[in-house]
């Protein structure tokens, strides 16, 4: 294994927190009695609606198609009988219509299932519809249906497949965990990735504290016929993110606007790849994913397989409750992810964890002057200058901003975190990024 890479500049050193839940092996949620599925799960447009009131369905039915070019398939999660279709909030803000379902028959399905030999030549394109069939997304927030990532133009060259493991966010170990037990899988879902885009090589890169959970996964893929290279980088945040990412691995920087396969690159999370392995070889679409729930205010904090449509709050309730009122309860990680509102929000395809923080966990306060200490352009990996964009953002200076860099802004909150003002500027930048988009789509 190589020595500790990682980016060149920017990026903040953290209490990781990972300990909290790091050793709680995954186990199954409790299904649902009902499930809400929101028809948006994806980057793209909602999925059409497949059912209507009074349906019955079947685990793992397709209940919502893909609509238009990005777009993905969704899946019920529980056998049962539609009761609604309604507009629901997710966790990220967006209003989606969501499909209802009442718990009512059996699990037969998937369970009996076992691992059928595929043999080595599933031909690409057939690997690509199955990722297609099953809903299957990226996993790890970009949420772009993988069939669409794996479709390679003819000419495109890929250098290196990235399995990213590195999981940058504090408290969120569902990726360890899928490291720690699902070594097989997960080799045997990079040998598929692989026969898809033919890289010349292929990467496991994680954190620096998972180096242990490296010697299975590496004697599996070699068993499964794919070797990989590992490589544990630093700790930092926001060391998962492609960009930063592919810098550290690889030393190549994807301009901007552009793809990891613009610099000879494809990115799979793991998590992603564990879904890949379902979805091909068990033909099983994705309809739950490994939930972290964990925070200081959780009282037993844990790795839970979640079926979609699951109400976050029973999550919590699973994991023995609150033993103290959060401050902020985050779907995803306390960085990338959205503070709650509502605990019966559903858990969608991309919820990575249910995080309840204390008072003394949440990194906030009153706003003061800026100071113009420097700090937030020390730590912006992007090199942006974090203040000077929030000031354009708040005159309406759209085409300064736009100018500096304003798109580039991976929303990272590295700036946020370090202000000793307190000024919010991934608040606020995130806002001008929407005033940006909406702008340009009405033009
Ligand atoms: S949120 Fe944007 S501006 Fe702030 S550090 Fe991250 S990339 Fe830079
Ligand atoms: S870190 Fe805060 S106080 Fe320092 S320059 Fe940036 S916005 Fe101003």
């Amino acid at each position: 294994m190589s020595g500790r890479k990682t980016f060149p500049s920017g990026g903040i050193e953290l209490a990781s927190r990972k300990s909290l839940s790091r050793g709680s092996a995954i186990r199954n949620a409790l299904i649902p009695p009902i499930a809400t599925v929101p028809l948006l799960q994806h980057l793209g447009t909602q999925a059409l609606c497949l059912v209507k009131p009074g349906d019955r369905v079947e685990e793992g039915m397709a209940i919502g198609g893909a609509s238009g070019p990005i777009s993905a398939r969704v899946h019920s999660p529980i056998p049962g009988v539609v009761t609604e279709i309604a507009e629901v909030t997710l966790a990220s803000g967006q209003r989606s219509l969501a499909v209802r379902i009442e718990l009512d028959g059996s699990f037969s399905r998937f369970q009996a299932r076992g691992w059928p030999s595929l043999g080595p030549d599933l031909p690409a394109e057939e690997i690509v519809a199955l990722l297609a069939d099953g809903g299957v997304v990226g996993l790890g927030g970009a949420l772009l249906p993988s069939h669409l990532k794996l479709s390679i133009p003819k000419g495109e060259p890929v250098d290196v497949l990235v399995v990213n493991a590195v999981e940058c966010e504090p408290y969120l170990t569902g990726d360890y965990r899928l490291l720690v037990e699902k070594p097989r899988e997960l080799a045997e879902g990079i040998r598929l990735a692989a026969r898809v885009c033919r890289p010349k090589e292929i990467i496991l890169a994680l954190d620096q504290s998972s180096d242990h959970a490296i010697e299975a996964l590496a004697a599996a893929a070699a068993q499964a016929g794919c070797p990989i290279s590992a490589i544990g980088l630093r700790s930092k945040y926001p060391q998962g993110d492609e960009k930063q990412l592919l810098k550290a691995l690889i030393g190549r920087e994807i301009p901007p606007g552009e793809t990891p396969l613009a610099v000879g690159a494809i990115v799979v999370n793991v998590a992603t790849v564990y879904a890949l392995f379902e979805a091909v070889v068990l033909r099983k679409p994705l309809f739950e994913r490994v939930v972290t729930v964990s925070g200081g205010a959780v009282r037993s904090p844990a790795n839970l397989k979640v079926r979609f449509g699951t109400p976050i709050g029973s999550l919590i309730e699973e994991c023995g409750g609150l033993k103290t009122v959060p401050k902020r309860i985050v779907a995803g990680g306390p960085f990338i992810g959205h503070t709650v509102l509502d605990l019966s929000t559903p858990v969608t395809k991309g919820v990575s964890g249910v995080v309840a923080l204390t008072a003394g966990e949440v990194h906030e306060g009153t706003r003061t002057p800026c100071i113009g200490c420097g700090r937030c352009i020390e730590v912006c990996p992007m090199g942006l200058n974090p203040i000077r964009l929030l000031k354009q953002v708040e005159h309406s200076l759209g085409a300064e901003a736009l100018e500096a860099g304003l798109l580039d802004c991976k929303e990272c909150g590295c700036c946020s975190y370090v202000c000793p003002a307190r000024v919010p500027l991934v608040e606020g930048l995130r806002l001008g990024k929407r005033a940006a988009r909406s702008a340009e789509a009405v033009r």
